[in-house]
């Protein structure tokens, strides 16, 4: 299990809550959320009344206190629904950090205990139909009008935007300042101008909503700004990279490690030309190379989790491990499938959902592309 040399006792006793509550309130409907396309708002609700929302927050806010090894241990967990379940880490570990560590004590107090009770679902809004990558390039725009913002723009691809109470949007508050006209504003859902779009259908996560967010004059009060200074978004977005593409590894080492157990049980049990596919060379060589790669992501992700929680993990190693396991979570999930034959390949079976799961993790946090290219440029300087 990842980075259990760290545990202590409460980090043991959590993983029973996380555990159970997988079992018994997440497993049993993964099938119909994936047809809803979504999971119920109660869901997210249990799971605060649990403290499995925002593990890391103090008590100040109403949270369980916890550290980022909570994470780690419910992400374990959580892997067993794969995208058939709710996405609490992109709410508790990506979006709201971004209140804790940025926003105003106003907005802490308004927004943290809520975030922890699942009462408010937080999601961040950044890419657009024509700017992911190129995060400068966005136009979403947030004129000032008196006391307060208006936002007209469009977002794409946002998770858990179907659900959301709150949306911390990137918006430009000087279309002429590149990086530094990029401001992050808090955006209440039930405000008038603020419309969801179609929920989009993806080849994975299919419980897991992903949304278009149109913003038509949405008028909020300046209060709403993340923070008090206007032009710090494109810096408060690069300052929580580092833990998003730390969860984003974590995650990856995880379903790699249920895809590896699925696929030892499978190839014991299925008989081909008179024996179990264990028996040929071929299926123990392959499984011990795959098994000896994970073994050495996993140490990788396990030093970076160490390194995270001691505040020292940098931007460049951040990069490379959500880099590593991403690739890595491609090749030995591939490869475990096809051990299943056809059967790999219908959507009942575990590792074609992993298989489908899996290829947004070398898109999201950073397009391996990108984060190839922060990497180079920081060897070559
Ligand atoms: C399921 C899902 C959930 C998501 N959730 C969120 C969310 O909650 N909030 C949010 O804001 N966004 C979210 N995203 C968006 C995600 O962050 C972007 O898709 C990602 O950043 C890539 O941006 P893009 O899709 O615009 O691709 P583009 O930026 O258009 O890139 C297209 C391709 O070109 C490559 N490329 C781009 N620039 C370069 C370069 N300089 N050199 C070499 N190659 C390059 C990229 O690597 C990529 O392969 C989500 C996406 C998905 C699929």
């Amino acid at each position: 299990m990842i980075a259990e040399k760290l545990y202590r006792e409460e980090h043991r006793i959590f993983q029973q809550t996380a555990r159970r509550f997988v079992d018994q309130e997440i497993l049993p409907h993964r099938e119909a959320w994936e047809e809803m396309g979504t999971v119920p708002r109660e869901v997210w609700e249990k799971a605060g009344r649990q403290g499995l929302l925002c593990c890391d927050l103090p008590e100040e806010f109403e949270g369980p206190g916890g550290d980022f090894l909570h994470a780690v241990v419910l992400a374990q967990e959580m892997a067993r629904a794969g995208g058939g379940g709710p996405t609490f880490g992109g709410h508790s570990d990506i979006a709201v950090p971004y209140i804790t560590k940025y926003g105003t004590p106003e907005q802490k107090r308004k927004w943290l205990p809520k975030a922890v009770r699942g009462e408010a679902i937080v999601a961040i809004a950044m890419t657009e139909p024509h700017a992911g990558s190129d995060l400068q390039a966005i136009r979403t725009s947030a004129r000032r009008d008196g006391g307060d913002y208006v936002i007209k723009g469009q977002k794409t691809y946002i998770s858990n935007g179907l659900q959301a109470h709150l949306v911390i949007v990137a918006v430009k508050t000087d279309p002429a300042a590149g990086a530094k006209g990029i401001s992050l504003i808090l955006v209440e859902t039930d405000r008038p101008g603020f419309v969801r779009g179609k929920a989009l259908k993806k080849i994975g996560r299919k419980a897991q909503d992903t949304m278009e967010l149109f913003f038509d004059d949405v008028r909020v009060p300046a209060e709403n700004l993340l923070g008090t200074q206007e032009g710090q978004g494109f810096y408060q977005l690069m300052g929580l990279l580092v833990q998003e593409r730390l969860s984003s590894a974590v995650r990856c080492v995880c379903m790699m490690q249920l895809a590896l157990e699925d696929t030892v049980r499978f190839v014991k049990e299925r008989q081909v030309f008179g024996k179990p596919i264990a028996a040929f060379q071929n299926t123990q060589f392959e499984l011990a190379d795959l098994w000896s790669g994970l073994l050495a992501t996993r140490v990788f992700v396990e030093w970076c989790i160490e390194r995270h929680m001691e505040g020292k993990l940098t931007a460049v190693e951040a990069a490379a491990v959500k880099l590593r396991a991403s690739e890595y979570e491609g090749v030995l999930i591939d490869q475990c499938l096809q051990f299943y034959g056809g059967m790999g390949y219908m959507w009942e079976t575990p590792i074609a959902r992993a298989y489908a799961d899996a290829r947004v993790n070398r898109i999201s946090a950073g397009s391996n592309h990108i984060l190839k290219m922060l990497i180079g440029r920081e060897l070559l300087k």
